[in-house]
């Protein structure tokens, strides 16, 4: 157990745990480090040898030779006696002393032709050293009557290296009482020492040292995989394993890299990074939201150019947006800024409201917005969004460069508030509310009669083409003429025809639903369609707008005014006509009965007076 366990200590030491393939294997930090240790470890341990062998060679070489020396200077004097004498037994009897005592392996003594003598090696006495041809002997002897320079070297054979040291026993002047001076050598003395020993020691001394270096590099490589795996590989691990989930969009990943230094700092720096970003995406992903948002709002709004609908579609989807408790619009009259056109709409109910508000009224027709606000928005004061009611009550103004339209005004349910992206979304959604008010100004004018403030010709035949190909629906047409206009203008003029002509217009408004279009057919002439309406009905609306008119002070001056009567033609679809032009045929042609049955009458189509 315990070796399986420390076995797995090491695999984890020097085996990466990731997948890796063969090149991702080699390149990975543990081998690297773990290569370049052995290798600068490798270098050293050989340096150190290389060092240590040459220096402790050199200095066992020298102890070897001053014991070779040493010795030979002791043995040339133990024997210098005896081979004076030639007392060959003292002779062998000190070589074989010597040769037990000292470390020497051979001691030979020559005579003058290189004969050995006496040697302690019993093979050898007989056998001669030829200074011309033995290799041993060549290296000293190099030239024939020269004295040799150095009377010691270094052999290597087949025995093994060895330390030879040759002395000369020579006849000394004190001697010379018993021994001639003529008899100057009494022999060669041939000492060898063998180096074997030392050359024993020192590879066993590289040996020890090479195996010391191993076990130290493992230990080593141990402690520094151990290291580099803790301090290095596990932070580097857990940093990639951040990236990893970074990438994948995990934005609140927090690496936890212990203990400090340069990786710590890095995954401080990560986790700074990592929220930094994701900070940033969840902007992009709000503003790509609010974005999105606007862009649905403004196709929405897009689908139509008429104003009330517009007004419709802006109320409608900022109830869904911004889950309001009510949301009411206000849009100012363009020619009179006393003027409201009002619509809203509650949580409560899925129908917009609507209604005209003068700003001299007292009563607002409702309560999430005051007179006061209104005012303030008339003065110039709101210019930006205001919040009020702790974040409760939000009013938009609305404009674009110079034009002013009017105001928003949302309200949330109680205990709710406008969030941050409410509040961010609400500038460029106001931008956007006035710029579709623009345009829908834009096409009222183009549609809208300036004298009688009535649609146009052009829009009459849009709006009763749109109702007769809706099927199944019914409407009505109700043409008027006004009776002897031309006497009007006659007798006070032009403009005073004018103004009994927009008098008309806004006669006509005050008589007629929201849902009716009512046109400036001609000069004199009106035509008003009413839809899903029934004849009965439209022939009530006419009759009342004739006595609207009949009944009207049409003021000229401070002193004169007149009166006015007008003929009505009324025809239904798809009762009395199949196609828009036969309507008006139609209508046209009740108009027609209408005149020449005396004017100041409604008569409907197909239908003989009583
Ligand atoms: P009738 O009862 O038969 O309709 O008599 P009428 O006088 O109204 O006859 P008619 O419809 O022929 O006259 C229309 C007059 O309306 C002629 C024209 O001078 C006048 N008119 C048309 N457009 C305008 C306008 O824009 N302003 C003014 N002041 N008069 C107009
Ligand atoms: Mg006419
Ligand atoms: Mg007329």
């Amino acid at each position: 157990m315990r070796v399986g366990r420390s076995l797995d200590f090491l695999k984890q030491i020097f085996i990466s745990d990731e997948p890796a393939d063969q090149c991702g294997r080699l390149c990975s930090l543990r081998v690297r480090i773990l290569g370049w240790t052995l290798l600068l470890f490798g270098l050293a341990l050989g340096v150190t040898l290389i060092g240590m062998w040459n220096y402790h060679h050199e200095r066992l070489l020298e102890m070897t030779q001053l014991e070779a020396t040493q010795a030979g200077l002791t043995i040339e004097a133990g024997l210098r006696a005896s081979m004076l004498k030639n007392d060959r037994q003292a002779i062998q009897s000190t070589i074989d002393e010597m040769i037990r005592v000292t470390k020497l392996s051979r001691i030979h003594i020559l005579d003058g032709d290189g004969r050995v003598a006496m040697s302690s090696d019993a093979t050898m006495p007989g056998k001669s050293f030829d200074r011309d041809s033995d290799q041993a002997c060549i290296s000293c002897h190099q030239t024939r009557g020269v004295k040799p320079q150095r009377s010691a070297m270094l052999i290597e054979d087949a025995e093994g290296p060895y330390w030879r040291n040759v002395i000369k026993v020579e006849n000394r002047p004190a001697c010379y009482g018993c021994h001639p001076p003529e008899q100057k050598v009494c022999g060669v003395l041939v000492i060898d020492a063998s180096m074997a020993e030392m050359y024993s020691i020192l590879r066993d001394a590289t040996k020890r040292l090479l195996l010391t270096g191993i076990l130290t590099f493992l230990l080593i490589a141990v402690v520094v995989s151990h290291v580099v795996n803790r301090f290095v590989l596990d932070p580097l691990r857990v940093l990639r394993a951040g990236f990893g989930k970074v990438g994948r969009g995990e934005f609140d990943h927090w690496v936890d890299i212990k203990g400090c230094g340069e990786l710590a700092e890095m995954g401080e720096s990560f986790n700074i990074m990592s929220r930094a970003i994701g900070r940033y995406m969840k902007e992009v992903g709000r503003k790509t939201q609010e974005f999105e948002m606007l862009y649905a709002i403004v196709q929405k709004m897009s689908e139509t150019i008429e104003l009330k609908r517009v007004m419709e579609i802006v109320v409608n989807i900022l109830h869904d947006v911004v889950r309001a408790k009510c949301v009411l619009l206000a849009v100012a009259n363009e020619h009179d800024k006393n003027r409201f056109e009002l619509t809203w709409r509650m949580n409560s109910d899925r129908r917009c409201f609507w209604a005209d508000y003068c700003i001299h009224d007292e009563e607002l027709p409702h309560a999430s917005i005051c007179r006061e606000d209104l005012l303030g928005w008339q003065t110039g004061e709101m210019l930006v969004p205001q919040f009020t009611d702790e974040d409760q009550r939000a009013m938009l103004p609305l404009a674009m460069k110079d034009m002013r339209f009017g105001m928003v005004c949302i309200v949330k349910e109680p205990g709710h508030r406008f969030s941050h992206a409410d509040k961010n979304l609400f500038p460029s959604l106001a931008q956007h509310i006035a710029i579709s008010l623009a345009n829908a100004r834009l096409y009222n004018q183009a549609i809208t009669d300036e004298l009688t403030s009535l649609y146009t010709k052009r829009h009459f035949y849009v709006k009763a083409k749109e109702l007769s190909e809706d099927f199944g629906r019914t409407f009505c047409l109700m043409i008027l003429d006004l009776d002897h206009f031309k006497k009007v203008n006659d007798t006070h003029g032009h403009p005073v025809g004018d103004l009994v002509l927009a008098g008309i217009g806004e006669l006509i408004w005050l008589s007629i639903r929201r849902g009716d279009i009512p046109c400036r057919y001609g000069g004199e002439e009106f035509a008003i369609l009413l839809p899903d309406v029934e004849l009965d009905e439209a022939r009530r609306i006419a009759d009342r707008l004739l006595n609207y008119i009949a009944d009207f002070n049409f003021v000229v001056d401070e002193e004169h005014s007149l009166r006015m009567t007008t003929s009505i033609g009324l025809a239904a679809y798809p009762r009395h006509a199949a196609t828009v032009d036969e309507l008006v045929a139609a209508a046209d042609g009740a108009l027609y009965e209408a005149k020449r049955n005396g004017r100041n009458q409604v008569r409907v189509f197909g239908v003989a007076e009583v």
